[in-house]
């Protein structure tokens, strides 16, 4: 018994040592750069061009119909009045009416490309809050060091900070080697079946292969990541796929005096139970385990010994994981039922219940893995089928061992100082999604500094951003070419 006890203690003391090591030893992946003191933006000039853009309702509606022609063509003269050597010394095309593609010719054709994206259309205002913007949707105002407007965030800031930015280089002289391209589509909100899908097959068909494609997707987060006081810039290496689930419950309809034990909505009520009660299963790999070896080591003691140890620690992460919607989002496809539809009178037994599970699917499982779980999951009463416009399967990883990753990487490092950059997993979608077959190197940033509280902005009420972080994004793009645009291939 006590040799039992003797054994026991050591193995113990054994597993212990090797945890505490391997979290002691765990390697920074941060890297340290020279800030960048070279490039002067003028951000309260440049805030007043993005201002003056938000006030055209580039508004995407729900099923891409009644496209706001006046403002997209607005906007258009907007951006060629107010980046006038860019449109000297770039082509700009427009593609499926609304959407520009600019073309900023390198000096060395045996480059690959860089594309820079963006897209031009903004969510709508949900009706009934109005009001409760400090400044309205499309004032387009600036006011206590902020430009407040649909789209500031999401994402006419990129589209007007790209072209600032090339606007800035160009009256320095800057000339790219690479060619580098802008793409800015005009109905990502809705997909981007119109815009982004058009670019991508123009692209395509001329046999453009960048190396490095960058679009929306990533920010800062500050005081957002647990454990971490500095802020953290996370780079999107890959995001979720998507597909929404129609599922149908049917039964005789008629009388409600008389009603069966189960109607229509009962039945179709318990499968959506079903369905929440049972996700699929949780995972932590691909980017988010990847996000794990470069946040842990900044990390005090604790979280550092639990991330650095997933081998074993993963079922109690998974676990702690699981109880917070956005640390749950990274783990697993999860299972969001957003309608349900059935009767018509209060005393009638509707024949038909429908509702729609929207499910956004992790790196490893698929829209048919989905739709199997499904079927599984209700049973056979249910009918089941994929709905929508919109249907990805989820993206695949682009490295973070790659040399645009560490472009992207030594860029932050010399612009914002102390801020640690992490590769991520975007449990939303972009319009990257269309150009996946053009470039491995896919990535996701856009260097907004963001605050826990922010995120209701985005898509929401008081939709705003900091002059001075315009400026900061401004300058981020502007190295990212000088560093990027110019080295020989490959990137590094
Ligand atoms: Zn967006």
């Amino acid at each position: 018994m006590k040799r039992a006890f003797i054994v026991l203690g050591s193995s113990v003391l054994v597993l212990v040592a090797v945890l505490v090591f391997r979290a002691a030893t765990v390697k920074s992946r941060q890297i340290h750069a020279e800030p960048v003191k070279d490039l002067a933006i003028d951000a309260r000039a440049a805030a007043g061009r993005l201002a003056a853009a938000i006030r055209f309702p580039t508004v995407s509606h729900e099923n891409g119909e009644n496209v706001e022609r006046a403002a997209f063509l607005g906007l258009h003269e907007h951006l060629q009045r107010s980046f006038p050597r860019v449109h000297a010394a770039l082509s700009r095309e427009t593609v499926a009416d609304y959407s520009l593609l600019y073309t900023w010719k390198g000096t060395n054709p045996s480059l690959a490309p860089i594309l820079l994206m963006s897209h031009q259309d903004v969510v709508p205002v949900e009706p009934g809050t109005e009001k409760d913007w400090t400044h309205p949707a499309f004032s387009g105002l600036i006011d206590g060091g902020w430009v407040w407007g649909r789209g500031t965030l999401d994402d006419k800031v990129g589209v007007l900070a790209i072209l600032e930015a090339a606007e800035t280089l160009l009256a320095r002289g800057f000339q790219p080697q690479r060619t580098v391209y802008f793409a800015f589509g005009h109905d990502e909100e809705v997909g981007g079946h119109q815009g982004a899908a058009a670019v991508a097959a123009l692209l395509e068909r001329r046999g453009i292969r960048p190396e490095l494609i960058l679009d929306e997707g990533g920010l800062i987060a500050e005081g957002m990541v647990q454990g971490i006081d500095k802020p953290v810039a996370l780079i999107g290496t890959a995001e979720k796929g998507y597909v929404s689930v129609e599922l149908v419950a049917e039964a005789a309809g008629g009388h409600s005096s008389m009603p069966p034990r189960h109607g229509a909505i009962g039945k179709l009520a318990a499968a959506v139970e079903e369905l929440e009660g049972h996700p699929m299963p949780a995972r932590i790999d691909g980017a988010t385990k990847r996000s794990f070896e470069y946040l842990a080591p900044e990390m005090p003691f604790v979280p550092r010994l639990v991330l650095s140890n997933l081998w074993l620690f993963a079922p109690v992460a998974e676990r702690q994981f699981a109880a917070d919607p956005a640390a749950n989002a990274r783990i697993r496809t999860t299972t969001a039922a957003t309608v349900f539809q059935a009767g018509i009178k209060e005393n009638v037994l509707p024949h038909r219940a429908r509702a729609v599970v929207n499910f956004r699917i992790l790196q490893g499982d698929s829209i048919e893995a989905v739709l199997r779980h499904v079927r599984e999951t209700v049973g056979p009463e249910i009918r089941v089928s994929a709905t929508g416009v919109t249907k990805t399967e989820p993206s695949p990883e682009s490295p973070d061992t790659a040399p645009d990753f560490a472009l992207l990487q030594r860029t932050v490092a010399q612009l914002f100082p102390g801020t640690v950059v992490s590769p991520n997993l975007l449990s939303g979608g972009t319009d990257t999604k269309h150009y996946l077959r053009l470039s491995g190197n896919v990535y996701r940033f856009l260097p907004i500094r963001m605050h826990a509280e922010d995120l209701a902005r985005l898509h929401g009420t008081n939709e705003r951003i900091g002059v001075e972080n315009y400026g900061e994004i401004v300058r981020f793009y502007a190295q990212l070419l000088r560093n990027g645009a110019t080295s020989p291939q490959p990137l590094s």
